[in-house]
């Protein structure tokens, strides 16, 4: 399946160019109100027959004709994984990171849950005196039930499905190093989407591929079989430090060829399992 919020944060089931209203499925919904769609993300598990029944036969609009927005718009936790790819850690020397290591040693950071945007939105660049700012494009991992020091060889039961987000990233330089998740945190920082493509989809996530354009420029191409901790590993790590609960949100990392952009940019990411994201760079109107 592939499940999706719209317009008002709505559920919504994603068949061919059209999407199917989910919103009789969730009982106390509210309009704009995230925590509707957290209660739906921790039943799908449970009821993925029922949605899949409901979708045959809930009212449905084109899927051009609605506003897409981040499949999980407020998680409760974001977490991250640091230098996941061998050749992206080769391109982040210098001062731009804080030391040696990858996401093997460093396990995870976590970003702002109010940095995510919506799949149609724009990535808004703070004014902050020609900083470098870089898009890393991931994919993410939705976790579907609550996950407690579980075993890699388990770690999959957990995944609700997968989906595509930028982890945009401000640059330390020599003397401006603040903390990486308030380099990490900026509002619209986590754009996330288009949809969710569920766990059943996606019987190997070491099989997903994407990859990433800066206006025409291809600067990334990646297959998650290349991650230094894959994703079964993740998720057992982080669970053993804290519980991971529905709709929580996990990055893998970004591979090699991130880099800057600036106002007026167009960064694309495509994925042949999980769907396009097409995001305008804008300055920050605040
Ligand atoms: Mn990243």
């Amino acid at each position: 399946m592939k499940l999706a919020v719209f317009n008002d944060l709505r559920p919504g089931l994603v068949k061919g160019d059209r999407i199917h209203d989910l919103v009789q499925l969730v009982p106390d919904w509210r309009p704009e109100d995230p925590a509707s769609i957290n209660t739906f993300l921790s039943s799908v598990q449970v009821h993925a027959s029922k949605i899949a029944a409901v979708g045959e036969t809930a009212q449905s609009v084109p899927l051009s004709s609605v506003t897409l927005r981040a499949p999980v718009p407020m998680p409760t936790q974001i977490l991250a994984a640091p230098l996941n790819f061998v050749e992206h850690r080769k391109e982040m020397q210098g001062p731009m990171t804080s030391g040696p290591g990858t996401a093997r040693e460093l396990g995870f950071f976590l970003k702002a849950s109010r940095s995510v945007s919506d799949p149609s939105a724009p990535i808004l660049l703070p004014d902050l005196g020609g900083r470098r700012i870089d898009f890393e494009a991931e994919v993410a991992v939705v976790i579907g039930k609550e996950a407690r020091a579980v075993p890699a060889e388990r770690a999959l039961e957990y995944v609700l499905g997968y989906t595509l987000v930028l982890d945009m990233s401000l640059r330390m330089t020599e003397t401006e190093r603040e903390e990486r998740t308030q380099r990490k945190s900026y509002a619209t920082f986590t754009p996330m989407g288009p949809w969710i493509t569920t766990a059943d989809e996606v019987p190997d996530p070491a099989s997903i591929t994407l990859k990433a354009w800066r206006n025409q420029e291809l600067r990334q191409d990646a297959s998650l079989a290349d991650l230094i901790v894959g994703v079964p590993d993740l998720i057992s790590r982080a669970s053993h430090v804290v519980p991971l609960d529905a709709g929580d949100v996990y990055a893998t990392g970004s591979p090699a060829g991130v880099g800057q952009v600036q106002p007026g940019d167009r960064v694309t990411v495509e994925s042949p399992q999980l769907g396009v994201l097409t995001l305008d760079v804008r300055t920050r109107p605040w």
